[in-house]
């Protein structure tokens, strides 16, 4: 662990300072809460010069003991997980008990990229009249992970977790709204005793220059990003003329479907729970709900029971269920969203506005949780990503309609069905243009699940056995004896 407050910066195996730091600030009461160092390109390209000078010996680490590293630091952070979590709440703005969970799934992503990276295989082809033929799997090199505030522990550990577990080396890029608590766990990780260049850490408010610097150098083999379409397609454009291998994960307009059969409370639950999880600061947030005609009204009178119930305030405060917003911009998009939508003819069923606490301790950017109805196609709440406590409700009547209105979207991360006809069900998922499709199942985000989109969503998939296999090149030997 770093053991001073802003030594933030980790490259070849040493925690330090940059000369100037930023503030990190509480989204809910708008209080500082630390300091962090901002890395400069000069810190970008250090940290790869130690990656790259530590890919080979971390190559022919044996997999049994890099899984070691990784299983040692998923101990430590369940160990440590109230504390974790209460750094992760506050810097963040989320539920304690959402942190608490997203520690725990971050823990045992790192438990399942040890496993799998005991088990990258490879292929033996059958002989042909020269001889066999060989499939062998080798490390990508060193691999940048730019991660996001909206999860910044399960994400950070994924990147984090697969990279090493398949033999590379990582700088991560964690966001600048949350480097505290990436701090803390990269720190667990690095304390397991990695060598010295194995992992690096740049905290910075200068992103662009940074990944910059390193996209311009050819000993980056590898970018996993998640974020926003905006940014993941400007990292694309930069690739220029160094090919990389380049995952991405961004953003979404996940669509819940729910058909005339579905049972009506679980449908409600799982709507409101993929919704206002994290605030609706989620790629997978469901944006849009398809409700079959015959069943609408009785499914929003439960909806908007339990939306209506939902207790906004810090996330520490025990039984708080929604936090803040990050920010004034996050906020001001979900006002301007809602407001469109009515312009345009949709009803407000509950919610509708920033919420004033009251509490000066509350300054931060507080949105009610909101339900709209009437919801249309030309409403900009239909088609840009909402990344709020809001959800757009229309109807349907054919199975069709609603699949048709599901996939009319540039995105295609995470959809939600809500029905007990396995045909019916089966119709969908192989009609659905989407990576990751929750049935009856409100969190579809599984270690042992490739986890990905199609579309502008984005591409490759992180988890499952695809997850480890993005992380490796892949050799063809042809044998002559
Ligand atoms: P969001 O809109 O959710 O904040 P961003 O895409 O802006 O998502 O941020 C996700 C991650 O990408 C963060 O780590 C952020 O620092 C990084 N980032 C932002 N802009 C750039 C950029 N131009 N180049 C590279 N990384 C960036």
């Amino acid at each position: 662990m770093p053991d001073t407050a802003a030594a933030t910066l980790l490259i070849d195996g040493h925690w330090r300072s940059a000369p100037a730091t930023f503030d990190v600030v509480d989204p809910a009461s708008l209080d500082v809460l630390g300091q962090a160092s901002d890395a400069e390109p000069a810190d970008a390209l250090a940290a790869l010069d130690a990656a790259s000078a530590a890919a080979r010996g971390w190559a022919d680490t044996d997999a049994e003991t890099r899984s070691g590293h990784l299983r040692a630091a998923a101990a430590e952070i369940r160990a440590r997980q109230g504390e974790l979590a209460s750094l992760l709440s506050r810097e963040n703005g989320k539920p304690l008990a959402e942190a608490a969970g997203e520690l725990a799934g971050g823990a045992r992503m790192l438990e399942w990229a040890a496993e799998e990276g005991r088990r990258a295989y490879g292929r033996v082809t059958p002989a042909s009249a020269a001889g066999p033929g060989l499939v062998l799997r080798s490390p990508v090199g060193p691999v940048l992970a730019i991660t996001p505030w909206n999860f910044p522990a399960s994400m950070l550990l994924r990147k984090v977790g697969l990279a090493l577990a398949a033999g590379c080396p990582v700088i991560a890029k964690p966001a600048e709204q949350t480097p505290l608590i990436a701090t803390a766990l990269l720190g667990i990780v690095q304390a397991t005793g990695l060598p010295a260049g194995v992992l690096q850490s740049l905290t910075t408010t200068r992103p662009a220059e940074l990944v910059g610097a390193l996209l311009a150098d050819r000993r980056l083999r590898k970018v996993s990003f998640t974020g926003s379409t905006e940014v993941g397609l400007g990292l694309l454009r930069q690739t220029g003329d160094t090919l990389r291998r380049t995952s991405l994960e961004m953003g979404g307009h996940s669509p819940a479907i729910v058909f005339a059969d579905a049972d009506l409370e679980a449908a409600a639950t799982g709507v409101v729970t993929a919704k206002f999880f994290n605030a609706g600061q989620s790629c997978t947030a469901v944006n849009r709900l398809y409700v079959h005609e015959s069943v609408r009204d009785d499914l929003l009178a439960l909806i908007e029971k339990k939306t209506a119930a939902l207790r906004l305030g810090r996330g520490d405060v025990e039984g708080t269920k929604v936090g803040p917003l990050i920010d004034e911009a996050g906020l001001a998009k979900v006002e301007n969203q809602v407001a469109d939508a009515v312009a345009k003819g949709a009803r407000i069923l509950v919610g509708g506005s920033r919420w004033e606490s009251g509490d000066p301790a509350l300054r931060g950017h507080f949105f009610e949780p909101t339900v709209l109805t009437g919801v249309t196609a030309d409403m900009l709440v239909s088609h840009e990503e909402t990344f709020g406590p809001v959800l757009a409700v229309a109807t349907f009547t054919g199975d069709d309609e609603a699949i048709d209105l599901a996939n009319a979207t540039d995105y295609g991360l995470a959809a939600y069905l809500f029905g007990s006809d396995l045909r019916r069900v089966w119709r969908a998922l192989d009609r659905l243009d989407f990576g990751v499709i929750g049935v009856n199942d409100p969190a579809p985000v599984r270690p042992e699940l490739p986890f990905g989109g199609q579309k502008n969503s984005g591409q490759e998939r992180e988890g499952g056995a695809e997850g480890i296999e993005s992380y490796t090149e892949t050799k063809a030997v042809a044998l002559r004896f």
